[in-house]
């Protein structure tokens, strides 16, 4: 809460609590993925933190993408606050409907936004069309490690009573079971990574 009672937006969650979790996930997801080079895309980026931690790895260009103003305003700001404005470009756009040609992104990754989506069999065909041959897309709700997990969770209650009700649910077998039925709706090979973290659909586009 701060000084008025009011609960803190994502901006301040994201930049405050979840801030150790995005250098993990980009490392895991670089590593996993062995992918280094060209187009990244952060859908439903927020504040870009995921994708500037990519950026930092990596020689990749990322684009934020968020249809909120205020989030790509807010990713700008960052972007140029870790010098890395010309290397993380935020884009206003929705997941269902994204202004990229076919095959144009090597690595798309995602977190925290997919339960926000209205329709996930239109916005993971439009991340296939868009998925470069030899190119993945990681999306999901994943914090890193069991150990980061329990740390924001703890954080979380402080601010939010709900957040182990919200938190469970949007982590819940249902949800892992549409975003599956999305990824076979695809056509393209997807698995699944799930473990005390939380977990990832990623799909893959054959070379
Ligand atoms: N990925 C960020 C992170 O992990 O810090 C932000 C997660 S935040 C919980 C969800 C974000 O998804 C919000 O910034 C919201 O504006 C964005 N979002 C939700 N639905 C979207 C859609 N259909 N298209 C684009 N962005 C969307």
């Amino acid at each position: 809460m701060d000084e008025k009672g009011k609960s803190p937006g994502f901006p301040y969650i994201a930049e405050h609590i979840f801030a150790p979790i995005y250098p993990v996930i980009a490392a895991h997801i670089v590593k996993e993925s062995g992918i280094k080079r060209g187009i990244c895309l952060d859908l439903g980026c927020g504040i870009a933190s995921l994708g500037i931690a990519v950026a930092e790895l990596t020689d990749m260009q990322v684009y934020g993408v968020d249809f909120s103003t205020e989030m790509c305003r807010l990713s700008k700001d960052k972007a140029h606050r870790y010098c890395l404005s010309g290397k993380v470009i935020p884009l206003q756009a929705d997941v269902h409907l994204l202004p990229f040609r076919e095959n144009c992104a090597d690595l798309i990754v995602s977190r925290g936004s997919v339960f926000f989506w209205k329709d996930l069999p239109v916005a993971f065909r439009e991340i296939s069309r868009i998925l470069a041959p030899g190119g993945q897309a990681w999306i999901g709700g994943g914090f890193g490690t069991k150990e980061l997990k329990a740390m924001i969770s703890e954080k979380m209650v402080e601010i939010d009573p709900d957040w182990h009700t919200a938190s469970k649910k949007r982590l819940s077998s249902e949800n892992l079971r549409a975003m599956q039925e999305a990824g076979r709706q695809t056509e393209i090979p997807y698995r699944v990574v799930q473990d005390d973290s939380g977990f990832w659909v990623i799909l893959s586009k054959d070379e």
